[in-house]
């Protein structure tokens, strides 16, 4: 099975309403390829989801950045999954590496995380990552095959999972991974899950890459056998973020 080339644009948090607005009117107005060749997904603040859905053109969708861990109820401050699923909002981010680092997510919290969204019927882009110190002390592998490992152990079923690989040190750095780092890392992402979730879920699964991709860099990056697509922070509040749509391949 092919599989489909996939571009997310993280929004963070960033924007008025008029700001999301030029954004949208961006997107719409846009010629990309059709949905058969790219499946575009941007996550705007909570805030703004509802807006950017009921004005965003139908081919392309919304994700959330984040979502609570289980059931909603007595959790100050957290949205449900149930609540997106209630508002059709069809992705989540989960586990990226500023909610890892700076709230202290946990690789165990991330995989409860994915599970609990994917069971309420919520599509899932999953982030791993490794740290500047963690590349140069020579455990990239180590550490995302773990945070791989930490999802793996909760779910049931990849079919709805995106997995983007964001090292840390690339993201909004203008660092980018170099496209043979980038393949090599998504290579050995997807031998993880051939050796320890199945040969199927390996061949299908999409690996996407993030960290200071955009309109230059992408076309390099998107012929790498093992890049799938990207995560795209900064360049994805820009219009060249159709440039990275159109990288699609
Ligand atoms: P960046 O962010 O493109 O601004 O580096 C990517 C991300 O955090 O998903």
């Amino acid at each position: 099975m092919g599989r489909k080339f996939f571009v997310g644009g993280n929004w963070k948090c960033n924007g008025t309403t008029a700001e999301v607005k030029k954004i949208v009117i961006t997107l719409n107005e846009a010629e990309v390829p059709s949905e058969d060749v790219v499946e575009v997904v941007v996550s705007p603040p909570f805030v703004f989801l509802t807006l950017v859905k009921s004005l965003l053109r139908s081919d392309f969708h919304v994700a959330a950045q984040n979502c609570w861990v289980r059931k909603g109820g007595a959790f100050t401050g957290e949205v449900s999954a149930e609540m997106l699923v209630n508002l059709a909002i069809p992705w989540v981010i989960i586990g990226h590496s500023e909610r890892r680092l700076i709230l202290n997510e946990s690789n165990e919290f991330v995989g409860d995380k994915v599970a609990y969204a994917l069971s309420q019927g919520l599509k899932v882009v999953a982030c791993v990552g490794e740290t500047l110190e963690q590349r140069e002390s020579g455990s990239t592998v180590a550490v995302v095959s773990a945070q791989t490992k930490a999802i793996a152990d909760k779910v049931l079923s990849w079919e709805n999972i995106v997995l983007a690989y964001e090292p840390v040190w690339a993201i909004g750095t203008g660092k980018v991974a170099s496209p043979a780092q980038a393949q090599e890392v998504h290579f050995e992402l997807r031998k993880w899950l051939h050796d320890n979730v199945g040969a199927e879920v390996a061949a299908s699964t999409r690996i996407i890459y993030g960290g200071s991709v955009n309109g230059a860099n992408c076309t390099e990056l998107a012929t790498q056998p093992d890049v799938d697509g990207f995560l795209v922070g900064g360049a994805s509040l820009k219009p060249e973020f159709i440039d990275v749509i159109k990288s699609a391949t």
